[in-house]
């Protein structure tokens, strides 16, 4: 290590920062919401720093930069841009035995600043001792998608419990494996949820009895999106980092189970349940349930969003059911996902405003949807689970008047490196869907606006043209 990571405590101190235009402007930020008093020093000033001035945020001395300014300062930035400038004030500060910190200047500095993430008053510091500042905000880019925005309420949380816990517990040990449970466990994921209630209620019940608490599982009932994992949500990812145990569905890809622990149970619900089509949801209720019972953290996680044809919401009664009350994280759902995908506006103001998302499958098999209140021009209708029955779907609907030639698109695979977007007309849908030899999951957009599909195979651009078909 080349240097010693401290937190300096410059709140209402003295501090300087010689120069105000963008180089300056960060430091002054920083400096202000660790509350520092900050004088500015420099000639001229930037917009920024000069509103600052006007509020009365910090002091700015209109003038050039004097010896004398660092007498008294906690620390000092040279922040001119100018070498000569910057340099005498970095040897000012040396003669003053004042801390300074030249920007862009290494070589003149007595300390760096890391990048930082800030969940106050959790902060992460992320320091390459000057050597790679962009290596240092691509790790922070990480970190701030791992770490819940409400850490800091966590930090809050816990102070608040301190005394009580001392009071308590006035062995060490027992009050370090108190805090334990506590970060390790559901009162922590709580209060991160905002569930402070809660957070309160279990933390009061571990302080009385804490060798006897049983802590319950968290379960999450988390959509996947798509497919590809650029399309999860920061919050899927957290959930699938943090998981003891992933309950997938068949829909949810390798590429997407890598972000979960290397040692968290990965359980497929498609094996759990059977043939899904004869029901067996029973079954993976009761597999979130025994897991989530045995105190662990689960992560029920689904293709698209949970509550659009994902049965999410009758696990969420199961698990009510149980007494557990499970956290929802929505996804992006195929249609969304797909028409975004293919270039597809679901809705556009000359061509369709209304949306309607629709279950190709019946559950006996038939379609049963109400086609005639979707056969309207104007109207775009996503089918999920479309494959089998496109082809009567599209009878359905041109029986109840929607106009044969109505464009539409089917994507296939969306997201996927093996995804296929297919366009056609209403009245060839059937067709399309058996020569092409379209496979679950497929999404079919019927609808004006299914005419902006960009066709092409991902994995083969060059064999296939490129073909946009312009709006008829
Ligand atoms: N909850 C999911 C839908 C589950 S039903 C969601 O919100 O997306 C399964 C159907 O979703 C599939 O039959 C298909 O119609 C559609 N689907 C899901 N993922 C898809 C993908 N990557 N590409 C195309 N269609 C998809």
């Amino acid at each position: 290590m080349s240097g010693l990571p401290i937190v300096l405590t410059v709140k209402d101190r003295a501090t300087l920062v010689v120069g105000g235009n963008e180089r300056a402007v960060p430091k002054v930020r920083r400096l202000l919401s660790a509350g520092a008093a900050v004088c500015v020093v420099a000639p001229d000033a930037g917009p920024e720093i000069v509103e600052l001035a006007h509020q009365g945020r910090l002091v700015w001395n209109k003038r050039a930069f004097v010896t004398g300014d660092v007498r008294g300062q906690t620390v000092v930035f040279g922040a001119t841009g100018n070498a000569a400038v910057d340099r005498s004030v970095a040897e000012a500060a040396t003669v003053a035995g004042v801390l300074a910190n030249i920007v862009d200047g290494p070589e003149l500095c007595d300390f760096t600043m890391p990048a930082i993430v800030d969940r106050d008053p959790v902060m992460v510091a992320i320091s390459t001792d000057g050597t790679a500042p962009l290596l240092a905000r691509k790790i922070r880019a990480r970190i701030e998608a791992v770490l819940p925005e409400n850490t800091g309420r966590l930090a809050r949380f816990a102070a608040g419990f301190r005394s009580a816990v001392a009071a308590t517990l006035p062995n060490p040990r027992a009050r370090r494996e108190l805090w334990q449970k506590v970060f390790d466990r559901s009162i922590a994921d709580a209060v991160v949820r905002g569930d402070l209630h809660g957070a309160r209620r279990d933390m009061l019940a571990l302080i009385n009895s804490p060798g006897t608490t049983q802590s319950v599982g968290h379960v999450a009932i988390v959509g996947a999106g798509p497919g590809d994992p650029d399309l999860l949500t920061l919050a899927a990812l957290r959930l699938l980092e943090q998981a003891d145990v992933v309950i997938h569905d068949r829909l949810v890809g390798p590429r997407i189970l890598e972000y979960a622990r290397r040692d968290a149970a990965l359980i497929d619900a498609g094996k759990a349940r059977g043939d899904h089509r004869m029901g067996g949801q029973d079954e993976v209720n009761q597999t979130i349930v025994r897991h989530a019972k045995a105190g662990h953290r689960v992560v029920r996680l689904k293709g698209g969003d949970p509550f659009i044809f994902g049965r999410g919401g009758e696990e969420v009664d199961a698990l009510r059911a149980h007494g557990i009350e499970a956290e929802i994280v929505p996804g992006i759902t195929a249609a969304l996902g797909c028409a975004a995908i293919a270039g597809i506006p679901l809705t556009h103001r000359d061509h369709a405003r209304t949306v309607t998302l629709v279950t190709g499958e019946g559950r006996d098999g038939a379609p049963e949807a109400d086609w005639r209140a979707v056969a309207r021009g104007g109207h775009t209708v996503a089918v999920y689970m479309g494959v089998a029955n496109a082809g009567r779907i599209a009878e359905q609907l041109i029986k109840h008047g929607r106009d044969d030639s109505t464009p539409v698109a089917v994507i296939e695979n969306g997201s996927l490196p093996e995804q296929r977007v297919l366009a056609g007309r209403l009245d060839g849908l059937g067709a399309l869907m058996a020569d092409e030899a379209v496979t679950s999951p497929a999404l079919v957009v019927i609808g004006e606006v299914a005419a902006y599909a960009k066709t092409h195979e991902l994995d083969d651009a060059s064999a296939h043209d490129l073909t946009t078909l312009a709006m008829g």
